[in-house]
């Protein structure tokens, strides 16, 4: 029922997973823990933390995230909006909303993330989806990791 903070934003009995399995979809130097998840609730809390230049994956799903910045800076892309994001910002994803966190260089990004318990996998972009994202100079910009 109760577990400490011991340090780094590690927590006691939460383990420190990989993002996703190698080799699936793309994304860089992310961990996830599993903060709360059971029968008893509806949703989910996840601890993710981005390395220096890491990046979650580009997606979308019919799930929405709700989310907030724990650590660190970044960029967000969420639809076709790339914003600078801080220490405690939220930020919510809409259904079927491509979106992807990126972390600055200098320092690890982690976020909270709260979903659905259960949900649809999420989608990765196809050729034209990548291409229509970057027709914007903006966009582009972000998914080149060249935000600074
Ligand atoms: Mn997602």
């Amino acid at each position: 029922m109760f577990r400490p903070f011991k340090k780094d934003f590690t927590w006691q009995d939460v383990d420190l997973l990989a993002y996703k399995q190698e080799g699936g979809a793309p994304f860089k130097d992310v961990t996830r823990q599993v903060l709360f998840s059971g029968d008893d609730l509806k949703s989910e809390l996840r601890y993710f933390e981005i390395a220096p230049g890491g990046h979650t994956t580009l997606e979308r799903h019919e799930h929405v995230h709700a989310a907030m910045i724990l650590r660190g800076v970044g960029h967000c892309l969420v639809g076709n909006e790339v914003r600078a994001v801080h220490t405690h910002d939220l930020i919510t994803v809409p259904l079927l909303t491509w979106h992807q966190l990126r972390a600055g260089a200098d320092e690890p990004m982690g976020f909270l993330c709260m979903v659905d318990a259960i949900r649809d996998k999420p989608q990765l972009p196809s050729k034209d989806d990548l291409e229509a994202l970057l027709a914007d100079p903006i966009v582009a910009v972000f998914l080149q990791g060249e935000n600074k």
